[in-house]
């Protein structure tokens, strides 16, 4: 594992160390264009392993304050990515360009281009229901609607106009089964969601984020107002989930960072300060700012 990732990882210091292959598999076959603030380096692919999200000169304002400039990288399929840095630094604003919920801010302005599985996610023809199928989302506080644990995890199938009623059992049985929960609430279905702990509740809202089935699974902060078993349980579901999905997880706790991703994004300021393996930027990082975040310098 870790020596197929680190295949992935540009040797030479500095700027974005991720690369995308040119290998083809799903319809598209590009390499890093040479515009992206993202440089190529000897001409080589690095990986074999596919990006599925492709940010490009990302900016983002709210009204005239800038609050991403210039975020490029490549997040690759079926790795954790965490997004590291201090409050204010812009990982939320990141993470929610990704399934377009900023679209809904007053006075935003996004330039720059995002792809996830090769579509841009802002081209006009693409329906934000269709976005929403292939990104879900999990946030910092858990919501569960104020529904059956069953209506919870059915909500997002039934919405697509799925299925018949065992088929309906099997998505509801699969989905909270990889979301580690099934054991636990097998027996009280028709119960309300609200009735769960906290833990089996935010259990409950990555069941219902993968009941779609997504590609990219986001989590904002997902365990910060749990316990550390709640905790434990859901980093240990995440090695389980990015076998099938791909994760991008927003965190402000470093240990989680280094436990649960394989590569790290440390942003400051809203600029994108570096991205490579999680344990190249934990153990050996290349830039001072990063070094004296992880060293607990400041944040
Ligand atoms: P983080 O998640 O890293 O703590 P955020 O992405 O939430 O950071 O915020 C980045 C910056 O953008 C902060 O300065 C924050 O105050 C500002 N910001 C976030 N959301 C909004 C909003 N809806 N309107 C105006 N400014 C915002
Ligand atoms: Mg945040």
């Amino acid at each position: 594992m870790a020596t197929r990732a680190e295949m992935a990882v540009e040797e030479q210091r500095g700027e974005v160390s991720v690369r995308a292959s040119g290998e083809s598999q799903r319809g598209y076959n590009r390499g890093v264009p040479g515009d992206t603030g993202v440089q190529g380096q000897g001409g080589e692919a690095r990986t074999r392993m596919e990006p599925m999200i492709e940010i490009r000169k990302l900016n983002l304002k709210y009204g005239e304050k800038l609050a991403l400039e210039d975020i490029s990288l490549d997040i690759l399929k079926h790795q954790v990515t965490a997004f590291i840095g201090p409050s204010g630094c812009g990982k939320t604003t990141l993470l929610r360009c990704l399934n377009r919920l900023n679209d809904l801010v007053d006075g935003v302005t996004i330039t720059g281009t995002i792809r996830i599985g090769g579509t841009d996610i802002n081209d006009p023809n693409l329906e934000i229901t269709e976005l929403r199928k292939r990104v879900g989302m999990v946030f910092q506080k858990s919501n569960p609607f104020p529904k059956t644990i069953y209506d919870n995890v059915a909500y997002g199938p039934r919405i697509q106009g799925l299925p018949r009623r065992s088929a309906m059992d099997e998505i509801v049985e699969r989905s909270l089964r990889s979301a580690a929960l099934w054991d636990e609430v097998r027996d009280r279905l028709q119960e309300s969601a609200l009735s769960l702990s906290g833990g089996q509740q935010q259990r409950l809202c990555i069941a219902r984020a993968i009941a779609v089935e997504p590609d990219v699974l986001l989590m904002d902060e997902p365990c910060s107002a749990l316990d550390p078993i709640a905790t434990a349980k859901i980093e240990e579901l995440m090695a389980d989930l990015k076998k099938q999905y791909t994760i991008v997880i927003v965190t402000h706790n470093m240990q989680q960072a280094a436990r649960v991703s394989d590569y790290t994004a440390f942003l400051y300021l809203g600029t994108l300060i570096e991205y490579d393996l999680t344990k190249q930027i934990f153990v050996n990082p290349s830039k001072k700012q990063t070094e004296d975040y992880i060293t607990g310098r400041f944040g």
